[in-house]
């Protein structure tokens, strides 16, 4: 119990005072169930014969013409404040398994019931560059980097260049973000502003990844770097390496928590429950 409570005490106290690029925040077993436990929904009247509907949404086109989707969960009462929580996968149309983990939860949000404090709109974006994943390709149709094409200080004066990016865009402008989670693939890392560090600290925690500072290499125009230009707090989650749709359902089993905590603010009492054998039977 002690003991615990001390790796309790070091991670929320110690654990901001020594971060650094590359720095694993493990918990222990216990540890891990008892920060479960405190991110928990908390809902005074249950309902649990509603279910979520998420909404499909298209907001665009891409430089082919193939819709550009959203799946949009309405609040369920009207906030005071608007909260617009963003995860997009697929950016890169090579990554492939970014897409099958949004996929797989917005699945998982359809069975969730009203035991949820649902005081946001979640818009999930599972596959951002529909023409690139079509061809299994990083770039658009037009050649061109969709996390390279927004305007920032350190990117093309020109951008942006692509449909995709200007419907982004304008989905932003009509709800604007109060945080974003951007899917990439392959590093396995959760790569954050430091800014950021707590929402970044909670998502590596929930998920065992480790948290980063940045891949390595320069990424002007980056979504990354445009969010933090406006101030919109923005983490990057490198899920791990593979590409085969056999390792969908592991890599998804990796974040899911770490994903509805981002997305509701809280850990649903239904997504505790795993559904990796679902989705390997499939
Ligand atoms: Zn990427």
């Amino acid at each position: 119990m002690f003991r615990s409570c001390s790796i309790i005490l070091l991670t929320l106290v110690a654990f901001p005072l020594c971060v650094s690029a590359g720095e694993k925040p493990y918990l222990s077993s216990g540890a891990h169930a008892k920060l479960i436990d405190r991110l928990s929904c908390q809902v005074d009247d249950p309902d649990t014969r509603a279910h979520i509907k998420p909404r499909k949404y298209q907001y665009g086109k891409s430089a082919k013409g193939k819709p550009l989707i959203a799946y949009i969960v309405e609040p369920a009462r009207e906030a005071a404040r608007q909260e617009n929580l963003y995860l997009m996968a697929a950016q890169h149309g090579d990554e492939r398994n970014t897409r099958k983990v949004l996929e797989y939860f917005v699945r998982e949000i359809r069975t969730l019931s009203a035991d949820y404090r649902n005081e946001r709109r979640v818009i999930v974006i599972p596959v951002y560059n529909p023409d690139g994943y079509r061809r299994n390709n990083r770039l658009n149709s037009a050649a061109v980097d969709l996390n390279r094409d927004f305007p920032s200080s350190d990117g093309d004066e020109t951008n942006p260049k692509a449909p995709e990016t200007e419907a982004f865009m304008a989905l932003m402008e009509k709800y604007p973000p109060k945080h974003i989670y951007n899917l990439h693939q392959p590093f396995r890392v959760v790569l954050y502003y430091p800014e950021d560090l707590e929402l970044a600290k909670t998502f590596a925690q929930l998920s065992d990844y480790p948290l980063g500072q940045g891949v390595g290499y320069p990424t002007p125009g980056s979504l990354g770097t445009y969010a933090r230009e406006k101030k919109i707090p923005i983490i990057t989650v490198e899920l791990s390496r593979s590409m085969r749709a056999a390792m969908a359902p592991f890599i998804y089993e990796e974040v899911r928590l770490a994903l509805f905590n981002a997305a509701f603010g809280c850990i649903p009492q239904h997504a505790k429950k795993s559904r990796l054998e679902t989705y390997l039977a499939e």
